[in-house]
């Protein structure tokens, strides 16, 4: 049994990122935008900072308070698409009720958007013709490259259909030769589709909810939950200590999905950099 170490995995990502930058005349610059004072979120975007100051990039934090109206922040993303110095443009999610999460997404120029969720780069994706790709399910791609899992012919489940995971996900693992099955909230005997699965992906956000003797013996589980328990505890969408038991490969939460996002959104705002800059 294999437990995949997505920190392992992410930290020889930005190895990678730092020697490709470290050769480069100019540095890739990130913005990563927040609105309001959401406790998660901004954890999430110190660690994306931190991210960039590991690999080298230029990064600047753009905090705005709970009351920036939808123009405001419209201003701020025009202004950042003509800004010669910035090569990915991150909204943080979620933004506050009164603003329009699509208009702003849409607002973002293609080329920076290193999220992958404007309707272009997911369009792409869809056609099997990606450039930037949404970071979770590509770093679970990643993940499994680097594994030696190859999910072409293989049966794959995903468990969720957000248009940020599940969605792109089960299009990466179509476009990579995987027959996918997407379940969501609606989806009747959840247990027996599972059960069929060589690769099952839970992106569902309720800790421990697949459980082992839904998995088939041998399969591969990628839990991208991250949940957190009234004790503080930090705990995946699988029953991890149960499944480990039952399946050949599982990632473990934290330390699986969770690092290999933020490395690929460093790999995909390099890659904003060599498409602007035509390296
Ligand atoms: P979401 O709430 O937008 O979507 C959840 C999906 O699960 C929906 O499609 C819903 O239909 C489905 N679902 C809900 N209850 C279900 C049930 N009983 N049976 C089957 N399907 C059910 O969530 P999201 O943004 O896709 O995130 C999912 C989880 O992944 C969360 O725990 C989130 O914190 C985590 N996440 C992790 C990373 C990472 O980097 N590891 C990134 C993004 C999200």
């Amino acid at each position: 049994m294999q437990i995949i170490d997505g920190k392992k995995i992410s930290e020889e990502l930005k190895s990678a990122i730092a020697l490709e930058v470290s050769g480069l005349n100019s540095k890739p610059g990130l913005a990563v935008i927040l609105v309001g004072d959401n406790a998660a979120s901004k954890v999430y975007v110190n660690n994306k900072e931190k991210g960039c100051q590991e690999v080298g990039f230029n990064s600047i934090k753009i905090n705005r308070d709970e009351n920036t109206t939808e123009k405001e922040l419209l201003q701020l993303i025009q202004d950042l698409n003509n800004d010669e110095t910035i090569d990915g443009i991150l909204v943080q999610l979620p933004l506050p009720n009164h603003i329009d999460t699509k208009k702003v997404i849409e607002a973002i120029d293609p080329i920076k958007d290193v999220d992958g969720f404007h309707k272009e780069n997911m369009g792409r994706l869809l056609q099997n013709n990606p450039t930037l790709r949404p970071c979770t399910p590509r770093g679970v791609m990643t993940m499994l490259e680097k594994s030696n899992i190859n999910p072409s012919g293989l049966d794959a489940v995903v468990i969720g259909a957000s248009n940020i995971v599940g969605r792109p996900m089960a299009i990466e693992l179509l476009n990579a030769g995987a027959t996918v099955t997407i379940c969501h909230s609606k989806t009747q005997d959840l247990p027996g589709k599972v059960k069929s699965a060589d690769i099952v992906v839970a992106a569902v956000g309720i800790p421990r909810f697949v459980q082992a003797d839904w998995l088939k013996k041998g399969s591969i589980v990628i839990d991208v939950g991250i949940n957190r328990l009234e004790t503080g505890e930090l705990v995946g969408d699988v029953d991890f200590d149960q499944a480990k038991d039952v399946v050949n490969a599982i990632t473990p939460v934290p330390g699986g999905v969770g690092p290999m996002t933020i490395a690929t959104l460093l790999e995909n705002t390099l890659l904003a950099h060599k498409y602007r800059n035509k390296l």
